[in-house]
């Protein structure tokens, strides 16, 4: 009899505790993954996400037949098509890694239940997180609200595990003559945009899979690493990881990115702060897993009821405008459009394009998690709304609301050369640093020389920043005043 290994957002064979159980069981193995339609409180993907999986699948597909199996790809209800295809096999169980969502969780619950009451076997484990959210506080104590103490008690929990190998010994069963309604291609699951294709940007940043993840964690550990603590904030420099969708479908491991960085700045003598700083962004990814366990509707309710009575405006013109990168604010529109193009976004140009919908454009913070949702590679059911959440102020340990980030002064601080606004938008690339970041500020003189017209080649600002943040501030306090 089969054991079926459920493959889900950890498309990896190594340190992959569910698989290396299987493996263990000495049984026959059948790899699945099921496509599921948006469901009981569950998310269907946007299309960057969607493109992603798509490569994602292929790329474990090849490491599966690699080691002599394959991976079935199902299409449907999880709980359904899973039992059919236990009962079809007649398979001795099912195994899985873990998800920390409330409908994800209820979800895994009742098929547990049912594999067991069949008679079969059901087991999960913990391959996602550094830290399970139920393990760091005692039973019956609140949850934690605030990052610093939270991480303060991961550091006390000491290291994650180290990593398991990618297994050696791996037994299939065959699927040959295997016949089930759900069963799909990979060209079936139709997870690739077609007319028009947009996916040309997003096929010369990226490539998924496990392979790739690692090339991509070798090249951070020794172009990135050094320096990071400071020079994560610089959007026009290579000190971020981009492990962000490798690690949002599970090419890597929390704990294998924990260890492998580990060992690199102890190898390479690099600067602890380099180090500990890295380890504590994982640590924020963490945090939003737990925040996700905590809060079911974290996508859809702010986690401080008081912002229900926010006054947001209705403007689809200044929505648009924003997603397709109009707003006059360099740093904005370089980042929304580096969105648009590669389907990833620097962090820091993250916190300042999301501050822009909230505030200067007093725009619901739902809808800016919905185009990031959609536009997103990394798009993470966690870590998505709850940085939505934070940047909004409605979040836990958020910024309050009255913070308001001035987006030129942003873009004078982290991009100061304007390396970044450049490449995005290169209709202003000729103009003088001091004019980067305010273009409305250069001379007739300064903007011929540099050849764009402001108002045709690129937008006037949308809003003017004092009067944005004053209506912003209003806004803010009409919702407090509401009890
Ligand atoms: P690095 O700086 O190299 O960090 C390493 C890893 O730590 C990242 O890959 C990521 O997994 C994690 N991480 C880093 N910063 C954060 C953070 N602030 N919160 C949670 N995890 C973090 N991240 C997502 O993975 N998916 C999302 O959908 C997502 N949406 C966001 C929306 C907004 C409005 C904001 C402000 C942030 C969002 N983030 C999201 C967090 C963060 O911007 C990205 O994780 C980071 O930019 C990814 O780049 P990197 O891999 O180079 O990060």
């Amino acid at each position: 009899r089969p054991l079926v290994v459920w493959f889900r957002d950890d498309l990896r064979l190594a340190d992959h505790p569910a698989l290396e159980h299987a493996r263990r069981s000495g049984l026959p193995l059948i790899c699945v993954y099921v496509l599921q339609p948006a469901q009981e409180g569950m998310r269907g993907l946007g299309g960057a996400a969607s493109w992603w999986l798509h490569g994602a699948l292929q790329a474990l597909d090849q490491d599966l037949r690699a080691c002599g199996g394959e991976l079935l790809l199902l299409a449907g209800s999880a709980p359904d098509v899973l039992g059919q295809l236990a009962s079809q096999v007649d398979a001795a169980g099912l195994v899985w890694n873990r998800r920390y969502g409330q409908a994800e969780r209820a979800m895994d619950a009742g098929i547990k239940q049912r594999f067991r009451a069949e008679g079969r076997l059901a087991s999960s484990h913990a391959g996602s997180v550094l830290h399970e959210p139920w393990t760091l506080r005692p039973d019956g104590a609140p949850p934690y609200q605030v990052f610093s103490a939270y991480w303060r008690a991961c550091l006390r929990a000491g290291e994650p595990p180290l990593p398991l190998p990618a297994p050696a010994d791996l037994r299939f069963a065959s699927l040959q003559g295997l016949s089930l309604a759900s069963r799909r291609s990979l060209a079936e699951l139709d997870l690739l945009p077609r007319t028009p294709d947009w996916a040309g940007g997003l096929r010369a940043h990226w490539v998924p899979g496990e392979a790739a993840a690692w090339r991509q964690l070798q090249q951070f550990v020794e172009e990135g690493l050094c320096g990071y603590a400071e020079g994560r904030d610089f959007p026009g420099q290579a000190h971020c990881s981009r492990l962000s969708p490798y690690l949002r479908f599970g090419h890597l491991s929390p704990r294998q990115i924990w260890h492998a960085m580990s060992a690199a700045a102890l190898q390479h003598r690099l600067p602890g702060q380099d180090l500990d700083k890295f380890l504590a962004e994982l640590g924020w990814r963490d945090f939003c897993q737990y925040l996700h366990y905590h809060h079911a509707a974290l996508e859809s309710r702010p986690l401080q009821p008081s912002f229900e009575a926010m006054p947001w405006r209705h403007d689809p013109a200044a929505l648009k405008a924003w997603q397709r990168g109009q707003t006059g604010y360099p740093l904005v529109d370089a980042g929304m459009r580096e969105l648009w193009t590669t389907g990833w976004m620097h962090n820091r140009v993250r916190m300042v394009v999301a501050s822009f919908l909230v505030k200067h454009l007093l725009l619901d913070w739902r809808d800016g998690e919905a185009w990031f949702w959609d536009t997103l590679v990394d798009a993470d059911p966690a870590s998505n709304p709850a940085s939505w959440q934070w940047v909004a102020g409605c979040g836990m340990d958020a910024a309050p609301y009255f913070r308001i980030f001035n987006p030129i002064l942003q873009g004078q601080k982290f991009d100061a050369q304007g390396a970044y606004v450049r490449h995005w938008l290169p209709e202003l690339a000729k103009l003088p640093d001091r004019a980067l970041q305010q273009p409305w500020t250069a001379s007739s003189a300064q903007t011929r020389a540099a050849g764009v017209r402001l108002g045709i080649d690129y937008p006037e600002p949308v809003v003017e920043h004092a009067m944005a943040r004053e209506r912003a501030l209003q806004a803010y306090a009409q919702m407090r005043a509401v009890r």
